[in-house]
């Protein structure tokens, strides 16, 4: 069942001289469950779409639309509620608070949202990521693959049906990347999230269901994988 697309999608940055087409009329559905990632070069628009997926920008023109909702028809309060409810979003840079531990950094989406944590659902997720003697630990004292398992951590606790991570191993050896992509893939297996994946990395790229790819803010090809 459909649970994302895009029509004609736009997006232009700039004007004159400084106008860049980022996306040049993008159409794309995905599925429920289905794992996706987005190959492209440097430049090729995989930010940008990223971010149009997940409620952070508003396009030129086109449409997002996520369980039959056109989230660009919400205004900007709506937009963010959407955002905390439905999607969990892992970036390169791990972004977590200095001074709250490994349990309050996952915790952090809900506090903000005034709702309850489900503590039988954030022990699921910290033994899942092999998070459990690290609970009580500052980022500062973890390991670059524990700080970025602490962020997908945060990225699961609101339960969302749609994960978007951007290039979350550039900053990992091959080793932890590997490690952080299964767990991506396991999670969302498991929770039945729709993952859409942005990496330049075609090795990881092949863990998923399908490969987009993107050149020049174009669809060039779009590859099922068996595996
Ligand atoms: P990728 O993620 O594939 O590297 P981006 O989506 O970040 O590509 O960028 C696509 C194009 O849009 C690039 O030419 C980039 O320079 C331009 N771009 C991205 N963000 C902005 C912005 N905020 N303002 C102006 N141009 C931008
Ligand atoms: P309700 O859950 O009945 O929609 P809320 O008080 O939770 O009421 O929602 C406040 C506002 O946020 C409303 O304008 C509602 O349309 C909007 N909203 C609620 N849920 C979502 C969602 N999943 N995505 C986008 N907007 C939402």
């Amino acid at each position: 069942m459909e649970i994302l697309r895009i029509e004609n999608l736009t997006k232009t940055y700039g004007e004159g001289d400084n106008k860049v087409e980022a996306l040049k009329n993008i159409n794309l559905s995905i599925n429920e469950g289905e794992f996706v990632a987005i190959i492209g070069a440097s430049g090729s628009g995989k930010s940008t779409l990223l971010h149009l997926l997940g409620g952070l920008d508003r396009p030129t023109s086109g449409k997002v639309v996520i369980d039959e909702k056109s989230i660009y028809d919400y205004n900007d309060d709506e937009l963010s509620i959407f955002r905390r409810r439905k999607i969990g979003f892992v970036f390169q840079f791990f972004n977590l608070i200095p001074v709250l531990d490994v349990e309050e950094n996952i915790e952090l989406p809900v506090v903000l949202d005034n709702e309850k944590v489900d503590k039988n659902y954030l022990d699921e997720i910290i033994n899942i990521l092999n998070l459990n003697d690290r609970r009580n630990h500052l980022p500062s004292e973890l390991s670059g693959g524990q700080q970025q398992r602490v962020s997908i951590g945060r990225a699961l606790v609101n339960k969302p049906s749609i994960v978007l991570a951007d290039e979350p191993t550039g900053n990992l050896d091959s080793k932890n990347t590997r490690e952080v992509i299964e767990l991506l893939k396991f999670t969302a297996k498991k929770f039945n999230q729709t993952l859409i994946l942005i990496t330049h990395d075609t090795n990881i790229a092949t863990m998923a269901d399908r490969v987009i790819t993107i050149d020049d803010g174009e669809i060039i090809k779009d590859t099922k994988i068996d595996n």
